[in-house]
């Protein structure tokens, strides 16, 4: 399959369309496909790596501790996951053992992204964890060198920040830390929202 998006219309035929997706090897186990959650209007998209567990039984993205801690970071600078932001994940299928997706996996995911990205038309997107940048940006590298530095897409600002299950690891919100680091990350986030219209 090419990497273009393929003839998708609507998040409606998205969601259709990835439900009943077997392009690569993650079909095999998954219980839910994993599209997104939250708001299509949003200025905002929040790409994190790939479903876990929790997502995969509940068919929605980022609502395990990770998403459950990205959403208080989110709160702490005044937004709400489910009405400021639209979020998806760089594939759709849970990778086993919460594995990172292979490069073909990515790859083979990789439309269904693009889909989302040309519907919702973010003006901002906040890329969560290495391997995501990767996927997105093709940039290899620490997070913890690219997080903090906005990078432009096709015409979108898109800032890299640690992966919310990263910050689980590393517990300590004292200054200098990773969480420290990511709220003050997102603020910069809102304050590029504002920039482009965005209100509380
Ligand atoms: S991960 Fe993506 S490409 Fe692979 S089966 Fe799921 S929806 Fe299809």
């Amino acid at each position: 399959m090419s990497t273009s998006s393929p003839a998708i219309n609507s998040l409606e035929q998205l969601q259709h369309a990835c439900g009943s997706c077997q392009l690569c090897g993650l079909a095999a186990s998954r219980t839910h496909v994993v599209v997104s959650r939250g708001n299509p209007e949003a200025r905002l998209m929040l790409i994190g790596e790939g479903p876990g567990q929790m997502e995969d039984e509940s068919g929605r993205p980022f609502v395990g501790r990770a998403g459950q801690l990205l959403d208080r970071i989110l709160e702490s600078v005044g937004l709400s996951s489910e009405r400021d932001a639209y979020i998806c994940n760089v594939v759709k299928c849970r990778p086993p053992g919460n594995r990172k997706p292979t490069k073909i996996e990515m790859a083979a995911c990789k439309p269904w992204l693009e889909a989302q990205i040309r519907l919702v038309n973010p003006a901002l997107i906040v890329v969560a964890g290495a391997t995501a940048v990767e996927a997105l940006l093709g940039i290899k590298g620490g997070i913890t060198k690219l997080r903090g530095h906005w990078q432009e897409r096709d015409g979108r600002r898109v800032l890299p920040v640690f992966h919310p299950s990263y910050l689980l690891r590393n517990r300590s919100s004292a200054e200098g830390s990773p969480t420290w680091h990511t709220r003050k990350d997102m603020q910069d986030v809102r304050t590029r929202l504002e920039q482009e219209g965005w209100q509380p």
